[in-house]
């Protein structure tokens, strides 16, 4: 076998001279020196060359990783990619990175590439074809103090899935799928910050299940169950998606944090849940029969209070929810400043 014509760059074989101006660069220096030879090479795209034609040992081990590897001259052209990264974009040294890899036009402008051309390395999650990539971009100065920058790409996309579903099950009710209690305190408190800050209006309802004690006792808790699950689903059709907040609050009880809406617009949204959900019947087999269940919802707003607390909003929906009851249950109450819902 041929004999290799370089020595890879470890600590020990950087000449003292070179380390030196590492120390007074952000770059770092790479070097490849040749056997027999005494300067580095001029281009790593000669190297890579090399590297091809004698089955190389760093393209061996670089390209025996998972992770895709791509190095680009000053110009953004591609001068090196690994295995992995041919097997995914095909042979596309020469091309540009940002055509290759991002399907660009023009060369990526924003704050981390701005900080690689100064020299830092730069680690961030970029989405590409439908895929999620931790990616790792680290310039070096190479050669004839020709800058270059390495990317790695790491596809992490299966973590990322799971991570999102971790994420979407930590604030999600398991039975209503509705959001849960946690994520309801720190998105009321934020949309009533921001409606304040906008002057802008936000609502909520708090929704309570009518003698649903005597329900369980009379059907059984399975039962019970799947009329809170009858009320998630009617709560979720009757709200705007992606922008009111529907949660189980706590066992029975439901909130709605409806984001710039009036306790006008608010009442109309409650009397159509109201209204739905006790003209829905549910059947028992056990009995041979259905029945049919009410609900009581308390309304407020900050629009006419603007000095409205996330507590007091909180409570305050909570007493006109049980100003219903008292009224009988089956109805909707909106709080008023007066104390009287
Ligand atoms: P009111 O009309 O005053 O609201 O009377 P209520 O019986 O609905 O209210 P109470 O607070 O006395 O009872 C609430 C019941 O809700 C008691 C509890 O068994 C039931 N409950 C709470 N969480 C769950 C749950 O996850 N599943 C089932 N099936 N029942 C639940
Ligand atoms: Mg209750
Ligand atoms: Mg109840």
């Amino acid at each position: 076998m041929q004999q290799k014509e370089y020595v890879k760059g470890n600590a020990q074989q950087i000449p003292e001279k070179n380390l030196q101006q590492e120390g007074e660069n952000p770059f770092h220096t790479i070097n490849l020196m040749p056997l027999g030879r005494n300067k580095p090479y001029h281009t790593l795209s000669q190297s890579h060359t090399i590297i091809n034609k004698q089955d190389d040992l760093f393209n061996a081990i670089l390209s025996n990783m998972k992770d895709m590897i791509f190095i680009m001259d000053k110009e953004n052209k591609i001068v090196y990619m690994n295995k992995p990264a041919t097997d995914e974009y095909g042979v596309s040294v020469g091309k540009y990175c940002y055509q290759v890899i991002c399907n660009n036009e023009i060369p990526c402008q924003d704050n981390d590439m701005n900080a690689v051309r100064k020299g830092q390395t730069v680690q961030l999650e970029r989405p590409i074809k439908g895929k999620v990539y931790d990616s790792l971009v680290v310039p070096f100065v190479y050669g004839n103090k020709e800058i270059y920058k390495m990317e790695i790409l790491r596809d992490i996309t299966g973590r990322k899935q799971l991570q999102d579903e971790l994420e979407k099950l930590s604030i999600t009710d398991k039975l209503t799928g509705l959001y849960n209690r946690r994520y309801f305190d720190d998105i009321l408190e934020k949309e009533v910050l921001r409606a304040k800050r906008l002057h802008h209006d936000v609502s909520l309802l708090f929704i309570d299940i009518d003698k649903f004690k005597d329900f369980n006792d009379t059907y059984g808790h399975a039962m019970g169950d799947k009329i809170l699950q009858r009320l998630g689903n009617f709560v979720k059709k009757y709200v705007r998606k992606g922008i009111d907040v529907p949660c189980r609050y706590d066992g029975e009880e439901f909130t709605i944090i409806l984001p710039e809406t009036s306790c006008r617009r608010a009442l109309v949204v409650a009397n159509r849940i109201l209204k739905s959900f006790r003209n829905s019947k549910f059947h028992i087999p056990q009995k041979g029969k259905s029945v049919q269940k009410t609900i009581s919802i308390g309304i407020a707003g900050i629009g006419q209070y603007r000095n409205f607390s996330v507590k007091s909003l909180l409570v305050h929906a909570d007493k006109a929810m049980y100003t219903a009851k008292k009224l009988g249950g089956n109805r909707a109450c909106e709080w008023k400043v007066s104390g009287k819902a």
